[in-house]
């Protein structure tokens, strides 16, 4: 027939990203579930993180507002809420309560189910693509003649119910064709094993595990009126982990004024499957602005857990096996502790970078995945950096600590205690947020800042142990309340 055909394995963040991309570059775009997608804001079982709190970043916000024209009035339509982190929300760090101030960056805050219902239905809208639900990829075809190409992807036989022009089917198997293959299945993708299977042999991984669980439960919160009025925080609370407490607690207001509530715990420090021990839990946190907020509020659902997520990155870029007509994206290509809340954002991000790569190149071009997966590792290796190698700080954490990584950990120590510097600050807001490149944290300008407070620290740490009367440092801001001293906070921007 002559007219081109992409398939996108996995109907998630990054493949109708990168669909809605192929859109504009083929005749017809395939993306392939294996789940059954609900028809308004609800779980499914494909993504099992999404049980977990999920918001999206002001840079995320702009790729799918752009990739999806109305995807931000939708989302407010449905219940969606804006907030500022740094403004509306209490983020107690290992160095202590982040000063509050107006960032602008405004943070899209709704369950994960809603936002991807949001962009699946306007991705429905386009016109030339097709998503599958129950349509579970079991395999890659590759044609190892010459430059080895994958030429499309295996199914079981039946499973694509309306068939398919473009199949054959060979015993229980069929083979769905195409020019080219996404693999935006996610963290647990088995490109590696179809790969393999192919006889190629799979990229190098990364596996970065700081052995991690996580649990998690929604709230119905209080009406307005029981909010105290000093509780500034209206859009939640979050409690970083620190050495001596490898325990975090991140609370966020979602649509509906339902709240959602994520406990981590790090080195097997799982946190409760069970409600008694959930509950049990927070009242342990080093806080206690999560357990008091809760105590306004209803339990509205089970408590969610899991285990299995690592930080792990296939090194495509740097893959020394040639396979034409193949892509990795999104979690399938590097996925990562989701501290900064970085992996729908990078996900769009990488399928803008594919744009670029296809305009460059055009679709048929055998270099367009070595070029693309070039691409996204540097936009991958922020986001990797703040996530696993935060992680590898850790003694614990399970993976390889070369000298530039540790160098690296010590930099951001010193950006973590220099916050009391808003340009810093927001510096280092800017990278977490990906609304800057990585290595804008290294700016001689930015550096210098930071030795500064560095040496005015030591000099105030010395006039400290020196001083007759060892008067007190002033702390940036009025922290959210203790128990035992109830709330007295007043705005502090
Ligand atoms: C606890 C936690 C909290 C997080 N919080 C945030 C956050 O606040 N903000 C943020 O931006 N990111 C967050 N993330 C990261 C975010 O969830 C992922 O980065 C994002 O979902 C990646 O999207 P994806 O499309 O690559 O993969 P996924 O969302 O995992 O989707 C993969 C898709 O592929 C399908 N699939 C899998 N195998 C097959 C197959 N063989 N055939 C057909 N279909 C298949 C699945 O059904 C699924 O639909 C968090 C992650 C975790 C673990």
């Amino acid at each position: 027939m002559g007219r081109t055909h992409a398939i996108v394995i996995g109907g998630s963040f990054a493949g109708l990203a990168a669909g809605r991309v192929l859109n504009d570059f083929f005749d017809r775009v395939t993306v392939l579930d294996r789940d059954i997608f609900p028809a308004g804001a609800a779980d499914r079982a494909g993504v099992p993180q999404a049980r977990h709190v999920h918001g999206l970043l002001l840079r995320g916000l702009h790729e799918y507002e752009r990739f999806f024209p109305g995807f931000e009035a939708l989302a407010i339509e449905r219940g969606a809420t804006f907030h500022d982190h740094t403004y509306d929300f209490a983020v107690l760090r290992p160095q202590g309560w982040t000063p509050r101030y107006r960032s602008g960056l405004k943070f899209l805050s709704a369950s994960r189910e809603l936002i991807e219902s949001c962009v699946r239905d306007l991705f429905r809208r386009l016109p030339k693509v097709e998503l599958r639900e129950r349509a579970p990829v079991i395999g890659l075809a590759i044609d190892k003649y010459g430059a080895p190409r994958c030429r499309g992807v295996i199914v079981p036989r039946g499973s694509l119910a309306s068939g398919s022009s473009d199949s054959t089917a060979a015993g229980n198997q069929e083979i769905l064709d195409a020019d080219l293959v996404v693999d935006a299945s996610g963290a647990m993708s088995r490109a590696p094993q179809w790969l393999a299977a192919a006889g190629l042999h799979p990229p190098d991984e990364t596996i970065v595990d700081p052995l991690a669980g996580y649990s998690s439960r929604w709230f119905q919160g209080p009406p307005p009126e029981r909010w105290p009025d000093d509780w500034w925080w209206w859009a939640g609370a979050y409690i970083r982990r620190r050495p001596d407490d490898l325990v975090e607690a991140n609370f966020q207001l979602k649509e509906h004024n339902r709240w959602h509530l994520t406990l981590s715990g790090f080195n097997r420090r799982y946190p409760p499957t069970d409600e008694t021990g959930f509950t049990a839990f927070i009242e342990r946190l080093r806080s206690p602005v999560i357990v008091a907020m809760t105590r306004l509020m209803e339990p509205i659902s089970p408590v969610y857990a899991n285990r299995a997520i690592r930080n792990r990155r296939r090194h495509y870029e740097r893959w020394n096996e040639r396979l034409d007509g193949f892509i990795a994206i999104g979690d399938s290509f590097c996925a990562y502790n989701p501290v900064y809340a970085q992996g729908m954002t990078a996900a769009a991000m990488s399928a803008t970078m594919l744009r670029g790569c296809l305009e460059r190149l055009g679709p048929a071009e055998g270099a367009l995945a070595r070029e693309f997966h070039r691409a996204e590792a540097e936009i991958q290796h922020g986001p990797w950096m703040l996530s696993a190698g935060v992680d590898l700080r850790f003694p614990f954490t399970a993976g390889d600590r070369p000298l530039s990584l540790k160098l690296f950990n010590q930099y951001l120590d010193r950006i973590g205690a220099a916050a009391s510097d808003s340009v810093v600050r927001t510096r280092l807001l800017e990278v977490a947020q990906l609304v800057r490149p990585f290595d804008d944290l290294f700016e001689p300008s930015i550096m210098m800042r930071v030795g500064a407070r560095t040496v005015a620290h030591a000099a105030a740490s010395l006039a400290h142990v020196f001083s007759r009367n060892g008067a007190r440092e002033i702390p940036p801001m009025p922290p959210p309340p203790t128990l035992a001293d109830p709330p007295s906070t007043r705005t502090a921007a």
